[in-house]
């Protein structure tokens, strides 16, 4: 099963600001403090990937690329999330605004909190009422990959537009860094049939707020998702927001996954998962020390990874293999994030930056392919690939760039020591 697109547009107006300014009408409903995650203890500065390791790659949409460009929401520090409830003519709601925000927060909050080590302190604030759409569900024409058409009277366009008429008395768009639309869970297809939830990142939409801002970075959540933590569909859309692309195959190709369950990006469903290295570090979760870079040519050298779950240490050792390309290790064990995981070890994945959203941006080696997996029996993760990280003893080679991840030893700690030989300098 997979989850939404990413409908990103091409970048090309200017980054919305989120100014400060004294509140329009005063507020016809009020929007309560959530109580989000405790604020980080200490200072938990993010800072922007640098360095030879941080390739350049896609600007113009999300993408694997290790800067993100300007108009994505940032990811780190306090982010502002107005989340706003819609429901339709042929599908009232028959919950409150507030039970359906129950359905995602504060646990997405929380996710975000967690995985970034306390750099995003999320925050969402919820318009608690129903918008209620002026036309049946049908007459937007919501489809999966429904695109946002300035110049057009129907999809997400039409629907944006009502939205913000309707909310921009109660709310000062520019408060705001992303927002949520959570539609009414009776509206639309079930999820397990149809997964309509998507996000326009980005660029400017052609959509302005009554506040000045552009109307963008906006997720819309349809239905429902079954299992144990379906509000992580919120993570997902919002990291579009924030610059990730997808990693599942979005063009329909019969193919076995490409990061499988080792990163939400292809797999939201079934049991949490935590973000790979390489996206903490693209959404500044990661500080510099944290990031090792072995660039091609160099000597062999030997890293310690600390697993994804503990705060502090290297997390990632990133080897690149041509401009745009890298090779990236890191090691992956059982956590809060990622309670299912069932074969600890070092995670060796390929980043391409010039490789599109949908087409496989990222790839995981299978230490064991063939295996059939070791997280078998759940219907939302694809198997094969759970089983894919190495143990102690065990190399991979990149047979193109002859770079190689030797995993020595799991220490008594919990880290594990690696030895890295570099790609050939040649394949730069
Ligand atoms: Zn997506």
């Amino acid at each position: 099963m997979k989850q939404c697109i990413s409908a990103a547009l091409a970048v090309g107006a200017a980054t919305a600001t989120a100014a400060i300014a004294l509140c329009g009408p005063p507020a016809t409903t009020a929007i309560p403090a959530t109580a989000g995650p405790r604020a980080p203890e200490g200072p938990a500065t993010a800072e922007r990937p640098s360095g030879p390791c941080a390739l350049g790659g896609i600007t113009d949409n999300v993408a694997e690329t290790a800067a993100t460009p300007d108009g994505y929401a940032r990811a780190h520090g306090t982010v502002r999330a107005l989340t706003l409830f819609i429901d339709f003519p042929d599908a009232r709601a028959t919950i409150t605004p507030r039970a359906r925000f129950a359905e995602f927060f504060p646990a997405a909050a929380e996710f975000f909190h967690t995985s970034s080590y306390g750099r995003l302190v999320y925050r969402p604030a919820p318009l608690l009422k129903w918008l209620h759409m002026a036309r049946p569900l049908a007459a937007y024409g919501i489809r999966r990959g429904a695109a946002f058409d300035p110049a057009s009277d129907g999809g997400y366009h039409a629907l944006s537009q009502e939205i913000v008429r309707a909310a921009d008395a109660s709310v000062d768009f520019r408060d705001y860094d992303i927002v949520n639309v959570i539609a009414a869970p009776n509206a639309g297809p079930a999820a397990t049939r149809t997964v309509l939830s998507v996000t326009f990142s980005g660029s400017d939409l052609g959509l302005r707020t009554g506040d000045g801002v552009p109307f963008r970075n906006a997720s819309f959540i349809w239905s429902r998702q079954p299992g144990p933590s379906p509000f992580r569909v919120i993570n997902h859309e919002n990291a579009h927001s924030f610059g990730l692309p997808d990693l599942y195959y979005t063009d329909g190709r019969n193919a076995p996954p490409a990061a499988g369950h080792w990163d939400p990006m292809d797999e939201d469903w079934g049991p949490a998962n935590d973000f790979t290295g390489w996206h903490k570090w693209k959404l500044g979760w990661l500080g510099a020390g944290q990031v090792a870079c072995a660039q091609p040519g160099g000597p062999a050298a030997e890293f310690t990874l600390t697993p994804m779950p503990s705060p502090g240490g290297t997390k990632i050792v990133v080897m690149p293999t041509s401009a745009r390309t890298a090779l990236v290790a890191e090691a992956r064990t059982r956590g809060p994030l990622d309670p299912a995981l069932c074969r600890p070890g070092v995670l060796v994945y390929r980043v391409a930056t010039d490789v599109a959203s949908g087409g496989g941006p990222l790839r995981v080696v299978d230490a064991t392919p063939h295996s059939g997996g070791c997280l078998t029996g759940n219907r939302y993760v694809h198997a094969e690939l759970t089983d894919a990280a190495f143990r102690p003893g065990a190399t991979y080679t990149d047979p193109r760039s002859h770079a190689a991840v030797s995993v020595l030893a799991r220490n008594p700690d919990g880290t594990y020591r690696i030895r890295i030989r570099p790609p050939d300098a040649r394949t730069r």
